[in-house]
């Protein structure tokens, strides 16, 4: 076992994998960032909201032991300077698999981009998980905004952002433009920057198959791989030809493509199969739109994935409420997927859904449903019953505006 220089481990057991299988006991050990800005007062709601449906399900029985750990500005105060993210916090991660964490400041100078960068680089969390649905109350943009209930599969370590770009001018832009050039008979204008995307036959597959793994274990109908293959056939192209060959080399039995569906089964899904679809990147911002209830599961490169998991959050109304985690085989980081909101420090004012619907996610990923049926059902009664903080309040007639706080514990009051 790791030791640590400030991390305390409390009493409990520790999440381990055995045949790529979560096992996880009645009192997981569970790491917490509690994040800068408005981060202690979300972290606090969310703590209590979690704790109370666990309680609540499993009339004791079950507890999480929660332990600290450090990145941002909280990691600064505690390890000293320029230690925005601790060697330890990451060891730490790798050895107890699962953490949730509230936004982080970015710091200005010092060599690093972002924490969170940071964090999916050395973890290689290869994959953004973003779950978008509808909380009824909730005010959005659209008409019936219950239709759409996807959960998307973000590539994220290859694609544009693999960050390997050259500045226009410089001699690794001029460099690269006349290899290009001279070898490959293109035409790059002069001065142009350079970006390069790459993505892999390796980073595409370990994607789909986590997108089609949970399309089974949560008995989703579909996957759908979004991709831009008519225009970047060798990239965007790739990933949707790679998908679908992971999808029937590994899972054949399991599975039938949407071709399949028309040439061997009259254009209907045979009972019990995971339809494999997909569709070009353009056309999905029309189809969630349009027809919202034919999707399901989907799966993408880096930055379609960036785009549509925003467009699709802003769809049902929940873009300061939408959850997310960055996962990979093993490790789990859950986080809320707004900023540290720095006017609202301290204000016990901003909303918590977005880490408490992250702790939803991480409640399904230790296997404790009832505790996360829980929260989801209390949570779209207490919006419904519109009990909400101020900016929901501003956008619904005749509700009540509450505190973070008073939000949770109302949350908690209607677990009943
Ligand atoms: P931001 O913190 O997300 O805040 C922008 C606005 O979004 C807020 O002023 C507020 O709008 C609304 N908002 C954000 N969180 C909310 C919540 N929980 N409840 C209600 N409203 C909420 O974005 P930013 O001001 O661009 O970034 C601030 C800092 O956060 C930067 O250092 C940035 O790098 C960092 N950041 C961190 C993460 C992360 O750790 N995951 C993500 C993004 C940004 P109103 O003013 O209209 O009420």
């Amino acid at each position: 076992m790791a030791k640590f220089k400030k991390v305390v481990i409390p009493e409990g057991d520790k999440i381990v994998y055995k045949d790529g299988e979560i096992q996880v006991a009645d009192n997981p050990i569970v790491l917490f960032i509690e994040g800068d800005g408005i981060g202690p007062d979300i972290w606090n709601a969310t703590k209590t909201v979690l704790d109370g449906a666990v309680k609540k399900a499993y009339n004791g029985k079950k507890k999480i032991a929660w332990a600290e750990i450090y990145a941002g500005e909280k990691a600064v105060a505690t390890y000293g300077k320029n230690q925005w993210l601790p060697a330890e916090t990451v060891k730490a991660i790798e050895e107890y698999k699962v953490a949730i964490k509230g936004p982080l400041t970015t710091p200005v100078g010092g060599g690093i981009r972002s924490l969170n960068v940071a964090l999916r680089q050395k973890l290689d969390l290869f994959a953004c998980v973003r779950p978008v649905k509808y909380y009824p109350g909730t005010p959005s943009p659209v008409k019936k905004p219950g239709k759409l209930d996807i959960v998307l599969f973000r590539e994220n370590t290859e694609d544009v952002y693999a960050g390997i770009e050259f500045k226009s001018g410089t001699k690794g832009a001029d460099e690269v433009r006349a290899f290009i050039n001279e070898n490959y008979k293109h035409n790059i204008r002069e001065k142009s920057g350079i970006g390069i995307k790459p993505i892999s036959p390796f980073g595409t597959k370990r994607l789909v198959k986590m997108a089609i793994d949970y399309a089974l274990s949560h008995n989703r109908k579909s996957v759908t791989l979004v991709h831009k293959g008519n225009i970047m056939k060798f990239t965007e192209g790739s990933f949707k030809d790679w998908g679908y060959e992971a999808a029937v080399k590994d899972y054949r039995d399991q599975v039938v493509t949407e071709d399949e569906v028309w040439e061997k089964h009259g254009g209907k899904v045979p009972e019990g199969k995971l339809l494999i679809k997909d569709r070009i990147a353009d056309s999905m911002f029309q189809q969630i739109l349009l027809r919202a209830d034919e999707y399901d599961v989907v799966a993408t490169p880096n930055l379609n994935g960036d785009y549509l998991s925003d467009a699709a959050a802003a769809q049902v109304g929940g873009l300061g409420i939408a959850p997310g985690a960055n996962m990979s085989h093993e490790a789990a980081l859950f986080e809320a997927t707004h900023g540290t909101a720095p006017k609202y420090a301290g204000m016990d004012k901003v909303n918590p859904g977005s880490l408490i619907l992250s702790g939803v996610m991480m409640l399904d990923h230790l296997g404790w449903k009832k505790a996360t049926d829980l929260v989801e059902k209390a949570m779209k009664k207490t919006i419904r019953s519109k009990v909400v903080t101020y900016d929901f309040a501003r956008q619904m007639t005749g509700a009540k505006e509450v505190k973070t706080s008073q939000f949770a514990k109302e949350i908690v009051k209607n677990m009943g």
